[in-house]
């Protein structure tokens, strides 16, 4: 397993590597970024990243065989001139000025130095990628509108795609991160070509698992908000909770962040009252009753809340709920609910189950959602999400794997 040294303190281009599930340290560098005019725009960007590069071998104390060091350097270019950081507000407006209206090209240079490799020195891979972006015809006020927010006060080209910025961008041709500030494609296709292969997070190593239709539920009962806001950070937006009050809590304590909160485990019908619209779904509608209790209280505030109606398709005599012929028994007074949406299935089979064993019922909730004609189907958790994406899962719903033991339920 290698480790990548980050020769950067953009976070722009640590967000990049982290959201891709990467695990690195950073270690920036401080070098003179003046282009060596005697070469080529393409060869002054890569020479400029390998002096970061070569800095960060240096100076970084960790001398590792199994380090990849990461350095890059961004350009924004027009009509193959660079166009740096912005001096001042006049600056600034002057660049955004000059690229109004016309296409610009941002070319990112990545170096990579292999620690372990090479006869005298470390191995080096270089790569420039350059990617094209077209800016709408700017007016003078929305140019000094964004100038105002602060936002390109240090960025090159003094704009920022992933920011304010992207409402100025008609269109853009290439890698979106490289616009950024890493071209992650190509920098994953070397690691490819290189055969070296890098520790990865849980979250990012089960969604390569995942096709278009197929989304991940973190489930986050009895986590502790800390470990939420690191999958945040990690490029998480749903989550799920099984108990009303705790959840309420932590989608105030998080509200910040704009997460898609849905609500798995079951209800109980006096806590029906506490249902706004805090969840985006709701997995667990077992029962006749509770749908219409859910659906009154959505109309009394003007909502139509989204449901999942979970069937049990064990039958075991414990666990309450619909069997499959309660369901179907059922469907018509379900879908007459004004301000409910089954959008699908959702089924927890008895945990002791092998993951194989699991097979046959999620096979079973697949069926009946064909014969019900709703798409989605909520099943899979930690020890058997394989198999349920393998029969069809549209959400699994995985809490362990992601975020380690629960605490003990209070
Ligand atoms: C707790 C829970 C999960 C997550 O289980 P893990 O084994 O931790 O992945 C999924 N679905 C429901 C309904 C749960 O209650």
């Amino acid at each position: 397993m290698k480790k990548i040294v980050l020769a950067s303190q953009s976070p722009r281009r640590a967000e990049i590597l982290k959201k891709a599930g990467y695990y690195f340290v950073s270690f920036p560098v401080f070098i003179s970024e003046i282009p060596n005019e005697n070469l080529s725009l393409d060869e002054q960007i890569i020479d400029i990243a390998k002096r970061k590069a070569l800095a960060c071998l240096d100076l970084c104390p960790d001398k590792n065989p199994s380090n990849i060091i990461l350095a890059s350097d961004t350009m924004v270019c027009l009509e193959n001139s660079a166009i740096g950081k912005p001096e001042n507000e006049q600056d600034a407006f002057d660049t955004l000025k000059k690229l109004s209206g016309k296409m610009h090209e941002v070319k990112t240079a990545i170096i990579l130095l292999d620690q372990g490799a090479g006869q005298s020195g470390p191995e080096v891979t270089s790569h420039i990628e350059t990617s094209q972006v077209f800016f709408k015809n700017l007016r003078d006020e929305d140019i000094w509108d964004y100038i105002k927010t602060g936002e390109p006060m240090d960025k090159a080209g003094s704009y920022a795609i992933q920011g304010l910025g992207g409402k100025f961008v008609e269109k853009f041709v290439g890698d979106y991160n490289n616009v950024v500030g890493l071209p992650l494609s190509a920098l994953e296709k070397i690691f490819t070509s290189k055969n070296w292969s890098f520790e990865k997070s849980a979250l990012s190593q089960i969604k390569a698992k995942l096709n278009a239709d197929q989304h991940l539920l973190a489930v986050s009962k009895l986590q502790p908000l800390e470990k939420i806001r690191e999958l945040v950070s990690q490029g998480q937006k749903a989550f799920g909770e099984n108990y009303i009050q705790e959840a309420l809590e932590k989608i105030e304590a998080l509200k910040d962040l704009n997460l898609e909160w849905h609500l798995i485990g079951p209800i109980q019908k006096n806590k029906v009252k506490y249902l706004k619209n805090n969840f985006a779904y709701l997995h667990a509608i077992d029962s006749l009753e509770l749908a219409e209790l859910v659906s009154k209280k959505a109309s009394e505030i003007g909502h139509v809340q989204k449901v999942f109606i979970q069937v049990n398709l064990a039958n075991e005599a414990t666990k309450a709920g619909f069997d499959e012929s309660s369901v179907l028994a059922a469907w018509d007074k379900l879908t007459q609910l004004a301000h409910i949406k089954i959008v699908g299935l959702m089924t927890m089979p008895p945990l002791q189950n092998q993951a194989l064993d699991n097979q046959v019922h999620f096979k079973k909730l697949k069926t009946l959602a064909d014969r019900l004609q709703v798409k989605e189907l909520s099943m899979g958790t930690s020890h058997d999400y394989e198999v349920a994406l393998k029969e069809g899962a549209t959400w699994i719903r995985i809490g362990t794997v992601l975020f380690g033991e629960r605490q003990k339920v209070k």
